[in-house]
């Protein structure tokens, strides 16, 4: 009796339940308010998941997480909140939205068009909400994109512009960089991208940056300077990794083959296959120690060097069925005259010399993690074999490999991303009063970072195989996408392009 009277009132709890949901949201629509409800929650700030919690948002901010007592629930009494629209949380996963710290919005490949949208969608679809373009050929048009992004014209990412510094026309004088820098300022970047200047030039740019107020990623390559330059200047982050051995090279220089030239790519990545083993131990130690000191940050991008150690990977990855543009397509076949196509002659030489290559790098970051040092996460994607937003979370993957619990690879992509980008007050966390930037996962990311792709995961569900996973919505500023419909997009996109180009998969 007791028995079916609980149940009875259980039911009977449930349908006023059902009856009083609210709509689900339109795609692309800013409500007045949206609940997420009964919704386990990873904050993204290094602490385990917890939940059930009820998550409301008014316009664009995060205005209460309600922690739902499971008692109180049953009895009907649970405090939830209202909200005009509702999306069932249930057995799902709210994080932050993630950030990609080194991102390229681009809309051609090799001079050949490609849909803006394709990326856009892409990112949106694997659950980022913003991105730091570092580096794009027009500073103005990525400004254009973060102003209509604010202004919700278009379904996209934040943007934040680092505006690419030392690509032609070059400042040749200190004071010409001062100058650049300012103009830059004006134009109204958030930060700038350094690519291959030499020390006078990175001297005065940084000191300028410093004074009104500018970041500094600096793409670290094989040059003149190497992390010593960024520790005693102060660059907000190190982008992918070669200044770093470089700066523990006990003769100072690499013990390059006569005949290398760095502007030959074969040779420029084959022999960055053979740089981290040159790295004297304890020096590095002393590198990454001052790193730490000097607050300079490091964004890996594990993700765009993986064909390196495992071409057939890289070449084979099972999204490049429905979800490959052909203009990426074709940029990504071998071709010495677009930049990271360099797999001509690739041997498994090359491919051993990276596979210890990355042994190495791996265990330095787990120590400049442990040294106190802040890693962040980005894809790098559009080179390489590396698609937009599944690049993301295959960078994620790397870093669990590199030993990271998963805890800490999601802290990575959401609050340390934030504070890489000096946005940690309002981004990066599932905090009350931070910015709505959220997103609903199937599945427990905790325990398989697959679940975040966007073409999911293969599970058995009541004893058939069945696809689950992905992110359902993504949350930005407020403005609940669709995932799985952005993805649906991506892949008519791509239908209709390689029809129109006669090309057949
Ligand atoms: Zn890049």
């Amino acid at each position: 009796m007791m028995m079916i009277r609980r149940a009875l009132i259980l039911t009977q709890f449930f349908l006023t339940f059902a009856a009083a949901a609210q709509a689900p949201p339109v795609s692309g629509t800013r409500a007045e308010s949206l609940v997420i409800r009964n919704a386990m929650v990873v904050d993204g700030a290094g602490t385990p998941a917890s939940g059930p919690a009820d998550i409301l948002v008014r316009a664009n901010r995060i205005a209460e997480i309600v922690w739902l007592d499971p008692v109180a629930v049953a009895e009907g009494r649970a405090k939830r909140p209202a909200a005009v629209t509702e999306i069932d949380g249930t057995g799902k996963y709210v994080l932050p939205g993630l950030i990609n710290a080194h991102a390229h919005v681009q809309d051609e490949r090799g001079g050949i068009p490609q849909p803006l949208d394709y990326t856009l969608k892409l990112w949106l679809a694997s659950g980022i909400t913003s991105v730091r373009e570092v580096g794009a050929p027009s500073t103005q048009q990525i400004l254009d994109l973060r102003g209509r992004s604010e202004r919700a014209e278009v379904a996209s990412p934040r943007v934040f512009v680092y505006a690419r510094f030392g690509a032609p026309p070059e400042p040749l004088t200190p004071d010409a960089a001062r100058a650049r820098v300012r103009e830059l300022k004006r134009m109204g970047v958030d930060g700038i991208k350094s690519v291959g200047v030499d020390r006078d030039i990175m001297t005065a740019m940084e000191d300028e940056a410093h004074k009104v107020g500018l970041r500094i990623a600096h793409h670290a390559g094989v040059e003149e300077t190497n992390a010593w330059d960024d520790i005693r200047l102060g660059t907000t982050s190190i982008e992918h990794w070669y200044g770093i051995p470089d700066a523990a090279i006990k003769d100072g220089v690499q013990g390059f083959p006569p005949s290398y030239n760095y502007n030959n790519e074969v040779d420029r990545f084959r022999y960055a296959g053979r740089l981290w083993r040159e790295a004297d131990p304890e020096k590095l130690l002393t590198v990454l120690d001052s790193m730490v000191a000097g607050k300079v940050a490091w964004v890996p991008t594990l993700d765009i060097y993986e064909a390196s150690r495992d071409l057939q990977r890289a070449q084979a990855q099972p999204w490049f069925a429905d979800y490959l543009h052909p203009t990426l397509e074709e940029y990504f076949r071998p071709n010495p005259k677009n930049h990271g196509s360099y797999f001509l002659g690739w041997t498994s030489t090359d491919e051993t010399f990276w596979k210890e290559n990355y042994r190495i790098w791996m265990n330095a970051l787990r120590e400049f993690e442990r040294r106190g040092g802040l890693i962040g996460a980005g894809d790098d994607a559009g080179f390489i074999y590396q698609m937009y937003g599944f690049g993301l979370i295959r960078e994620l993957e790397l870093h669990q490999e590199a030993g990271f619990n998963t805890i800490k690879v999601i802290q990575h992509a959401t609050s340390n991303n934030a504070r890489i980008l000096g946005e940690e007050s309002r981004l990066g966390r599932v905090k009350a009063g931070y910015l709505a930037d959220l997103i609903v996962v199937d599945g427990n990311p905790l325990e398989n970072l697959k679940v975040l792709y966007p073409t999911g995961v293969e599970q058995i569900v009541n004893g058939v195989a069945a696809r689950t996973g992905g992110v359902k919505w993504t949350i930005k500023d407020g403005i609940p996408y669709d995932a799985p419909r952005l993805l649906a997009d991506v892949k008519e996109m791509v239908r209709q392009a390689r029809a129109a180009r006669g090309v057949a998969r």
